[in-house]
């Protein structure tokens, strides 16, 4: 689950510990960019080292609706970023019509070392093969089934099968046959099972790849133990 604004970020922690097998993603969607000071990065720190706080996000650009002034919104996701890296965390980024913006900012030596979950994945196959050649992740979401959508699943079939991970954006992207209601996650089916059709494989071999997928990119929710067997961030 990801935040959107760091006041959500205690509701959301929440209801984290009172289910098995949930974590959250705390931070600031561009949206809500102009909401996130300087001195909230300290803020930001403190919540990120609760244990089910899995990740930095959901951060970003979003150059369609420009809720916030795009200045505002670069230098609020670089904060997140720079954060994300420093304490070894992954990031969850959205990203609407500001590809080559995102694309810029994520290949930054900075960058290096940071691995990202593209949440719903809308870029074009550059995009994809530049970002996988950097480690990076790419969110399926209702769009892969979506008629219209070919360049979508264009890029998704050239993401190697074990970067790609399944979401359902809920209330947002309800997938065919549910399009015009509100998304449930219970939904996320018809995307996994879409995107098995895509790469000729079954639903098991979806359920196990993206499961897998998840661990690795975010090894936080796999627990402490795990966290000192793949190595502690610098
Ligand atoms: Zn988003």
């Amino acid at each position: 689950m990801p935040a959107t604004r760091l006041d959500e970020a205690n509701e959301l922690l929440e209801l984290c510990e009172s289910e098995e097998g949930v974590w959250c993603a705390l931070g600031v969607h561009p949206h809500e960019a102009a909401s996130f000071a300087e001195a909230d990065v300290e803020r930001l720190r403190a919540l990120l080292a609760h244990p089910r706080a899995v990740a930095v996000g959901e951060c970003g650009l979003d150059f369609h609706y420009d809720h916030a002034p795009r200045e505002v919104q670069e230098r609020v996701l670089e904060l997140q970023l720079a954060l994300a890296v420093e304490l070894g965390l992954p990031a969850v980024i959205h990203n609407r019509e500001s590809d080559e913006r995102m694309v810029r900012l994520l290949t930054r030596p900075a960058h290096a070392r940071l691995r990202c979950d593209l949440h719903s994945f809308a870029g074009g196959i550059a995009m994809a093969r530049e970002l996988v050649a950097r480690g990076h992740f790419f969110g399926v979401s209702g769009m892969i089934t979506f008629p219209r959508a070919d360049n979508v699943r264009a890029a998704l079939a050239e993401v190697p099968i074990d970067r790609l991970l399944v979401e359902t954006d809920t209330p947002y992207l309800a997938p065919v046959p549910h399009r015009g209601q509100r998304n449930e996650p219970a939904f996320v089916v018809e995307v996994a099972a879409r995107l098995a059709a895509l790469r000729g494989v079954g639903l098991d071999d979806i359920e196990r790849t993206t499961a897998a997928a998840f661990f690795r990119l975010f090894p936080k929710a796999r627990g402490p133990a795990a966290l000192d067997a793949v190595g502690a961030p610098e």
